[in-house]
């Protein structure tokens, strides 16, 4: 391996450090902790999983966390009634709807149905046009994470040459708002793309977040190129039954040839709770009034 290990894990921990850091002046100023909700409705175990993450994270950083729970088979119009009083509620700067929601749910309207200003997720169509506009707002949380750890490693990213894999509205798409904001040249691929390894090979920076496992090869890569591989797949391990983790890039073979690479797990994966704190930071400070923390 001739990569440097991009370790977001660390990266991460140093984030909610600054942030359990700034939330005793918000406190002091604005009389109260920041306070996150996170719904969570039916009974998906990895999404507990993710709740119970969330929750520990936001107490450890010293603010407030509230967590409600719907049933699987809970009406639409409970949720929405929900989203309506955390909208109102003065102790809530953050609201986050843990998706996937059960099929039943319509998710767009109900992300609808929160106010921008809390939306932490960054999922609103009113911080998506924001974010295509260049005007502040909230972030999506992953990619937001992931031009941390690419600003870290590189500093000024002006002129450099960015492809993003995947167009999701949760992560490719603001990940390429993000990085033309930043001056990038960038280039979005998705399933319909013709020679993806040729657009890959141009590449300074490759951000892959497509869900299919170790489909990016090394020998694909710009040498010294800076990978962030964004893909959560769960895969057959070596011993009978078990399972591990992988990403969207064959890590043996991109390390042999990027610059810089984010491992999976201990990536891009520990930057996005950390990014939702933050978010939710911000959050409370606009909704204080207060200039937002550093
Ligand atoms: P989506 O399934 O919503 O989007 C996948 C994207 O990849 C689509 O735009 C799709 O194209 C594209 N794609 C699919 N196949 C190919 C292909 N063969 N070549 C090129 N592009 C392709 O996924 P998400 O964006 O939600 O997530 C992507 C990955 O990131 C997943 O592994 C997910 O688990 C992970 N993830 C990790 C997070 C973290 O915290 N680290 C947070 C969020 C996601 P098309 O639009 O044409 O269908």
């Amino acid at each position: 391996m001739t990569a440097a290990l991009v370790d977001g894990k660390a990266f991460a921990s140093g984030l909610r450090a600054r942030i359990a850091e700034a939330v005793p002046a918000f406190v002091a100023a604005a009389g109260r902790a920041p306070g996150l909700a996170v719904v969570i409705v039916g009974d998906d175990p990895a999404s507990h999983v993710y709740v119970r993450a969330k929750g520990r994270a936001t107490r450890e950083a010293g603010m407030e966390s509230f967590e409600h729970r719907l049933p699987a088979h809970a009406p639409q119009a409970d949720l929405l009634n929900l989203v309506e009083a955390l909208n109102a509620d003065p102790a809530v700067d953050g609201i986050l709807v843990q998706l996937p929601l059960p099929r039943h749910m319509d998710e767009a309207a109900v992300i609808a149905a929160i106010d921008p200003d809390k939306d932490v997720d960054g999922f609103h169509v009113v911080n998506a046009g924001r974010l295509a506009v260049g005007a502040p707002g909230m972030v999506p949380c992953t990619p937001l994470g992931c031009l941390m750890l690419l600003k870290d490693r590189l500093g000024d990213l002006t002129g450099l040459d960015a492809v993003v894999i995947g167009r999701s509205n949760i992560v490719g798409k603001p990940m390429a708002q993000l990085l033309i904001a930043e001056s990038c040249t960038v280039t979005v691929a998705h399933s319909r793309t013709r020679n993806l390894p040729d657009l890959v090979a141009r590449a300074d920076i490759v951000v892959a977040a497509v869900g299919r496992p170790e489909m990016i090869k090394g020998e694909w890569l710009k040498h010294g190129a800076t990978v962030i591989d964004v893909g959560i797949n769960r895969v057959p391990g070596e011993e009978e039954g078990k399972t591990r983790l992988v990403g969207d890039v064959d890590f043996a073979s991109a390390a042999a040839v990027a610059g810089a690479i984010t491992p999976v797990p201990g990536g891009v994966g520990p930057m996005t709770i950390a990014v939702l704190l933050r978010n939710t930071l911000v959050a409370a400070h606009a909704r204080a009034g207060l200039a937002p923390p550093e």
